[in-house]
């Protein structure tokens, strides 16, 4: 620690606010307001580890973006007024035309607690089910797989699971970037003992780079790779025919559909070979402790349901599941997607795991929240929401904590719904987003650090977000925001509430509520054993596995289905019945009109729409600007050269992304990762391109399986730019800024010449220029603008532009706004954009924790860094978090191959 660190005051324990993981983090407050981000030694997601993202947390609570006071029709406004507003709006809504006329559209970032007041407000009060949220891009159709084959959406490993596991099988799972704990938790258990890993993704991804076996596969060929498996299962003896004539239903069926499946057809439907089938399936067959991952790879697709069906199926004909290291685990994005479903956050859920459809489940819960009515059938899932939306239909929308004019398909008709919408209601942290410039009513909300509640991790574990910060102006918690509105409409008692505690107690009693198989409504989910827990016992509560009944915890139950039994009437699992898929047939003829498939997904070291992890310089400053990674063969085919522009295009819309040549991609498939809004870059929402074709069954989008035309941008400028102030880039064909060390980074090109005023806007500076900006200037040889500007005091801008993509050094670049202006004639050295003589350079970063940079690797290298261990010890990168580790490995394998 440094000594002259002011005092710590306290540390608070409280959970990590990214991904389903859910890790333990300690927020460190010292006395000079200052907060320092740890893992959490003692939490068992992670025992203290974190990832580069929860690594940087400690960026992210700044308030300069912050939305701190509500605002109606683009005014500030005072809480009740605008709380007025919204309960008149969404009464009136109801009175004229009736319930279905309203809608909230949620998110996985509400704590449980605000989740089940926004659910108990638009269920029981509004009596509608028109509450859906964006975990349906995430997880729905694991939802509903679960629900089919388990009887219940009933997660049944847990993280221990992939220690104990002989075999890993990630299907559509990216998890080296998208849930990095875990990997690194994999990682530490194949040190300790030899546990084999297939990855099953098109793309050759961080994740594939550490497999003993990754099966390149087509889009969507996963049903056909898990029917193959069934089948392989049966005919080469490896079924668990005990287990399953004792625990399950429907098997013969499901094998008769597997059995239409030969190897040449799975061959054709996956792109894949029979030697590498056979391989997948040995390994499969041969390790009873087998634990399949699967994530959005699975999960966005117009056939999601079934293809986490085919992988569930071959659990239990295994009968692995409920056991030690064995079982299907499906993964979440969200830190709260689970909470959210065990409150019934999803359309067609009600609260606390219980049905909409089912009679005596709604009229429990009517009874329990003294409900003056409650919603009868499913109410509008997110796709067909913002349709209905965008038809006018719906009168009043609240829309919390996302931001569906990026993230949905279809998106620029998402942002066209939210025109046309009468009544757009905004609950979020900032107001720069893509959604929140079409509120009518915006309202401030707390952000992590100042919430207070609990999530629920992609293992059941239920823990504690803490407060550690006062929310700064007049941000409130979203459970307040929906109580004080459900109580200006006049449901007065049953929204009375002050504190998480009431809530979580609440949902605590109602997960209780009879459920016995005496009382006949047995249900999975059920924490009663808190429905009197004290406010004291809530602040201190620590992370558990739920259920947890009156009785107290059985921790037997920690791994569920370990007793063979299951969820539905009749006890048992049922296995899924599914169709062939078509496969190959559609790749041909894709190919023949010259269409990629696309591929979409997460970065490392970003988050959702960038509204968070894009605070922080040092995540931002890893895959800084928007991209299409295309394989080297179409890259040539198409003529690309590094630093190219490209449009992607299809029937709904156009983006423009740097090319990037990557040996990842297969031919025909082009990736391209989903955070760009309109906040950070020109035009790089990607969303737009993205069919809304959900799968018919869970409703959830099929985001990595578009249809898109690829071409090459002609430009007559591109441009590199340092800026203190944040850019302005609407007007230039593409542009992508993220924060640097005192301003931000810039990547810019257009169609034609940009005039010097032009740039000036773009780097939001033209109204400073009168305020006595000195500027200096050089133009190269060939005809490259290069110039600077700057007060007495520092450097103000750095612009580089050329008719060809602008080769400088762009870290050194940011890394000269850290430092003191020079005099005189000195400032046209900055201009040189490469540092004089053979000063080292970063390069573009690796590891973001420890900013280290490609360059200062390959130095390494060379210098004789032979193993990964040595290169971690001499350049630091990789020594924290180790999400970089896998670029460190594949540096030194490039460099083994070239020596
Ligand atoms: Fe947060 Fe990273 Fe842990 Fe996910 S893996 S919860 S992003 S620290």
């Amino acid at each position: 620690m440094n000594s002259h660190a002011a005092a710590l005051e306290k540390t608070v324990h409280t959970t990590c606010p990214y991904c389903g993981v859910g890790c333990g983090v300690l927020a460190n407050v010292r006395s000079d307001g200052t907060v320092e981000i740890t893992g959490d030694p003692e939490h068992p997601a992670n025992y203290g580890r974190l990832c580069s993202k929860g690594s940087a947390l400690a960026q992210t609570l700044g308030t300069e973006e912050r939305l701190l006071t509500p605002h109606i029709y683009g005014r500030k406004a005072d809480w009740n007024d605008a709380l007025d507003l919204v309960a008149r709006n969404f009464s009136e809504a109801i009175d004229t035309h009736g319930p279905d006329s309203v809608a909230f559209y949620v998110s996985g970032q509400l704590l449980t607690e605000d989740y089940y007041v926004a659910n108990k407000l638009m269920k029981g009060f509004f009596g509608s089910a028109n509450i859906d949220t964006n975990s349906r891009l995430c997880m729905a159709s694991a939802v509903a797989a679960h629900k089919r084959a388990f009887g219940a959406d009933h997660v049944p490993c847990t993280y221990e699971d992939l220690e104990e596991a002989d075999l890993i099988v990630l299907a559509g799972s990216n998890l080296a970037w998208c849930h990095p704990v875990l990997m690194r938790r994999i990682e530490a258990a194949r040190q300790r003992k030899p546990q084999k890993l297939v990855v099953i993704d098109p793309r050759r991804t961080a994740s594939a780079e550490l497999a003993d076996l990754h099966l390149p596969i087509l889009p969507d060929g996963d049903r056909a790779l898990f029917c193959g498996l069934l089948n392989y299962l049966a005919t080469s003896g490896h079924l668990d025919s005990k287990f399953i004539e004792a625990h399950t239903s429907g098997f013969e069926i499901a094998l008769a559909a597997a059995a239409q499946w030969d190897d040449e057809k799975v061959c054709q439907a996956t792109g894949l070979t029979v030697h590498q089938l056979e391989a997948f399936y040995a390994l499969f067959a041969t390790h009873e402790k087998t634990v399949s991952v699967f994530s959005m790879g699975i999960n966005q697709s117009s056939i999601g349901t079934e293809k986490a069906g085919t992988i569930i199926n071959c659990h239990l004909a295994t009968g692995r599941i409920g056991k030690a290291g064995a079982g299907p685990f499906s993964m979440t994005g969200q830190p709260n997607a689970m909470g959210g479903r065990e409150v019934g956050g999803l359309a067609n859920m009600l609260a606390a795991h219980m049905d909409l459809q089912n009679s005596a489940h709604r009229k429990l819960v009517k009874s329990f929240w003294d409900a003056p009515k409650i919603a009868k059938k499913q109410g509008l899932k997110a796709v067909e929401l913002f349709e209905i939306v965008r038809k006018g239909k719906i009168k009043a929308l609240w829309i919390m904590h996302t931001n569906p004019v990026v993230s949905m398909p279809a998106a620029a008709k998402v942002e066209e719904a939210l025109q046309t919408c009468p009544f757009v209601v905004v609950s979020d942290i900032t107001s720069n987003t893509d959604s929140a410039r079409h509120a009518h009513v915006l309202l401030p909300a707390s952000a992590w650090g100042e919430k207070d509640g609990t999530v629920t991790n992609s293992e059941r574990r239920i823990s504690r977000q803490r407060p550690f910060m006062q929310a700064p102006g007049k941000a409130m918690p979203d459970y307040w925001q929906l109580a004080q509105v459900g109580q200006r409409m006049g449901f007065g008692g049953a929204f009375d509430y002050s504190s998480p505690a009431q809530i979580f107690r609440e949902h605590a009693a109602l997960s209780g509520k009879k459920n016995t198989a005496e009382e006949g409504i047995a249900r999975d989910f059920d924490i009663s054993c808190f429905e009197e827990i004290s406010g004291r016992d809530y602040n201190a509560l620590k992370p558990f596995q739920w259920p947890v009944h009156k009785f107290g915890h059985d921790k037997s139950r920690s791994r569920s289905f370990a007793d063979g039994q299951f969820f539905h009437s009749d006890k048992r699992a049922k296995f899924i019945e599914v169709a062939p898929p078509i496969g190959s047939a559609l790749a041909a003829r894709d190919r023949e009109r010259k269409q990629f498939y696309l591929n979409t997904g997460r970065l490392r070291d970003q988050w959702h729409t960038m509204t968070r992890s894009g605070l922080s310089e040092r995540l931002c400053a890893h895959l800084p600007e928007p991209f299409a990674a295309i394989s080297p063969d179409d890259f040539k085919e198409m003529n690309l050269q590094v630093g190219d522009v490209v449009t992607l295009s299809n029937g709904l819309g156009l983006v423009q992304l740097r090319a990037f040549e990557s040996d990842a991609q297969k031919p025909g498939e082009v990736f391209v990762p989903l955070h760009w809004s309109d906040q950070f870059a020109s035009n790089a929402r990607i969303d737009k391109l993205i069919k809304p074709d959900p799968d018919p069954i869970s409703g959830q989008p099929a985001f990595k399986h578009s249809h898109v035309q690829i071409k090459r941008c002609s430009g007559a400028v591109y441009g590199f730019a340092v800026s203190r102030h944040r850019p302005r880039f609407q007007t230039v064909d593409y542009a992508a800024a993220v924060p640097c060390a005192g301003g931000w980074r810039l990547e810019f090109a257009h169609h034609r010449h940009l005039k010097k005023q032009e740039i000036l806007h773009l780097l939001g500076l033209d109204e400073l220029v009168s305020a006595q900006l000195k500027c200096f200037s050089y133009t190269s040889a060939q005809g490259g603008e290069r110039f600077g500007l700057s007060n007495s005091r520092s450097l103000q801008a750095l612009v580089f532009c050329d008719a060809q993509p602008v080769k400088v050094q762009r870290d050194y670049i940011v890394e000269l706004f850290t430092q003191p202006l020079p005099c005189g004639s000195d400032r046209h050295l900055l201009l040189a954009g490469k540092p004089a003589g053979d000063q080292p350079v970063k390069g573009p970063i690796v590891c973001s924790c420890e900013s280290v940079g490609r360059y200062q690797l390959e130095a390494a290298i060379k210098g004789g860094a032979v193993s990964l261990e040595e290169l971690v010890r001499q350049t630091g990168a990789g020594s924290n978090c180790g999400s970089c580790r896998v670029e460190l490995g594949r540096m030194l394998d490039a460099q083994h191959q070239h020596a």
